[in-house]
């Protein structure tokens, strides 16, 4: 009877572990940032390790600091004064072409041009300051990627061209992240690229995630939470980098391309939720410089995404896609819906 009874604990539990999915986590830095990645299912460690590698690839391939990048060396040749072309990879080639398509639908709310721009400002090295007048109106020029050249496997910058892809290299790395998870089996999985949040499928027990929207007036707290899945959820906001200067007002590191100055136009953030992380980095910059008015006129023509904004006077603005997955947490001033 005893054995019997110690048969039927060790079948139950047995049941148990194979029920359960296997999980595996991993976290490293990478772009400039921290990233935590956690997987479900079979070969879930052999597949965020693929993930991994592939993401610090990219890296590899754009970023703006490593001396080795085909970015750093396309950026370095057309700084030394040639316009030559430089051979690419595909990431850089796609990203270039990407990002013209985007400048071009959103008016040059986003450029991958503005480098020279943010080094003046200091956003580069962390040695922050207000760049003279003078400087700027020298560089803006150099900002206009209209002149960024196509070639079948190279591009072509004018001498003092600088590109820079923060603003959507991220979104890109998660969407090759969860191809590669995908390829491998995975069906639920979610990263976060240091505030990027990307997932796949529903979470291990088939219901939604519950993503966290941080409060961008402290940075740190959530002011409102959604129910996804396999969804990205991409944040732009002043508070993720910014300094203050000697007249003591505070420049963050989204620029305007117009003008050569951080942004000032009464966002506090702007979060899109789509099925692309590339799509929704990008437009999460975009949408950051439009400011309200114009995002808002922007998605009603597009209504191919979801976006929630947050202005300055702690009003909240959501798409009528997010009424039924949203809940609001922090305090706010007013909330509306788009329709
Ligand atoms: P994100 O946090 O995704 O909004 O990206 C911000 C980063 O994009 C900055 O740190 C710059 O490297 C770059 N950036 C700043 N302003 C722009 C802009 N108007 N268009 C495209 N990239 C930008
Ligand atoms: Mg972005």
């Amino acid at each position: 009877m005893k054995f019997f009874r110690i048969s039927i604990l060790l079948i139950l539990s047995l049941t148990c572990i194979s029920c359960a999915q296997k999980k595996a986590a991993v976290s490293f830095e990478a772009m400039n940032t921290f990233m935590t990645m956690q997987a479900y299912g079979k070969n879930c460690s052999q597949s965020l390790e693929l993930a991994k590698n592939r993401i610090l690839e990219i890296e590899k391939h754009i970023s703006t600091t490593d001396s080795e990048s085909d970015l750093y060396k396309l950026n370095l040749n057309s700084a030394n004064g040639n316009s030559n072309n430089v051979p690419i990879n595909p990431d850089l080639q796609l990203l270039t072409i990407y990002s013209l398509n985007i400048s071009q639908q959103t008016q040059g709310a986003f450029n991958p041009a503005l480098y020279p721009i943010t080094k003046a400002w200091g956003f580069t090295t962390g040695n922050y300051q207000v760049p003279d007048q003078n400087l700027i109106t020298q560089l803006l020029p150099l900002t206009d990627c209209s002149k960024i050249q196509l070639e079948w496997d190279a591009i072509n910058l004018e001498p003092g061209m600088e590109m820079d892809f923060g603003a959507l290299g991220k979104g890109y790395a998660g969407d090759q992240a969860l191809s590669l998870l995908r390829e491998n089996g995975i069906t639920s999985a979610l990263i976060d690229l240091g505030g990027n949040i990307q997932t796949l499928g529903s979470k291990p027990d088939g219901s939604d995630w519950n993503i966290g929207i941080k409060n961008p007036w402290d940075g740190t707290s959530a002011i409102a939470a959604l129910k996804v899945c396999n969804k990205a959820i991409i944040t732009s906001g002043g508070y993720e980098r910014f300094f203050t200067a000697s007249d003591g007002k505070q420049y963050i590191h989204i620029f305007d391309g117009t003008t050569g100055y951080p942004v000032n136009n009464g966002t506090s953030s702007v979060t899109i939720v789509t099925e692309s992380g590339l799509y929704g980095d990008a437009l999460s910059t975009a949408l950051f410089v439009m400011g309200k008015e114009k995002a808002i006129e922007f998605w009603k023509e597009k209504r191919d995404f979801e976006f929630i904004i947050f202005t300055d006077s702690k009003d909240m603005i959501y798409t009528k896609g997010l009424e039924d997955k949203i809940h609001i947490i922090g305090n706010i001033n007013s909330s509306a819906v788009i329709q």
